[in-house]
């Protein structure tokens, strides 16, 4: 079946959230592979070599270049990031980043480790002049951390950038959930960080 990009004027016109110091953060259920922001955001492990869950959508759709340019990126520090090409995604980068996995830290220092995810692959999309940007919910599957929780931390950390770092750089950001919890536990916190500011 073919697949169909969802563009980002329709994600800007049909799912924003909220504009946020001239950076337009929008909320949106589905496939992350399908967006055609100019980055995506890929929950990886700390090989960087593929797994399951979004990461193994996220290879599927790029086809096996990505991997193959995977191998030479040397892993990647549990909230740190990389980046790569997007090959047969219609995403022209993919910024690869390791979420903590719930259970092997104290709360602080998962919600730390998480905000790194976040800010790191914000930083790493600006220095590749990348002015749109989706994140999938960063250690929310398989790495166990609370839905709820993940949320904030990931709009929290969206504001912070655009507050300290972004000069007007990222133009889009989207949260690209998957679940229906997660798009409840985003609706909450991104009016609780955006439009009570
Ligand atoms: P992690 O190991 O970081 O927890 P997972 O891939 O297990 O990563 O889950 C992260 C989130 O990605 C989960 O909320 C899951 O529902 C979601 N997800 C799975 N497939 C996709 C997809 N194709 N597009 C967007 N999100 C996805």
């Amino acid at each position: 079946m073919p697949r169909t990009p969802i563009s980002l004027s329709t994600l800007r016109s049909a799912h924003l959230a909220a504009t946020y110091k001239g950076t337009n953060v929008i909320l949106y259920q589905g496939d992350i592979t399908l967006l055609d922001t100019h980055a995506i955001v890929n929950a990886a492990n700390n090989s960087l070599l593929g797994g399951g869950g979004v990461d193994g959508a996220i290879h599927r759709a790029a086809g096996k270049e990505l991997l193959r340019e995977c191998r030479t990126l040397g892993g990647c520090s549990t909230g740190k990031a990389k980046s790569a090409e997007g090959y047969n995604l219609f995403a022209k980068k993919v910024i690869l980043t390791a979420g903590p996995k719930y259970w092997e830290f104290s709360p602080q220092r998962a919600k730390e480790l998480l905000e790194g995810c976040y800010l790191e692959s914000l930083r790493e999309a600006k220095r590749l002049g990348s002015h749109s940007i989706s994140f999938p919910c960063i250690s929310a599957g398989v790495y166990g951390y609370p839905g709820k929780e993940a949320a904030k931390v990931a709009c929290e950390s969206i504001k912070k950038f655009i507050e300290t770092e972004n000069n007007g750089i990222i133009k889009d950001v989207v949260f690209c959930v998957f679940e229906e919890s997660d798009k409840t536990y985003y609706e909450s916190a991104l009016r609780a960080a955006f439009q009570a500011s």
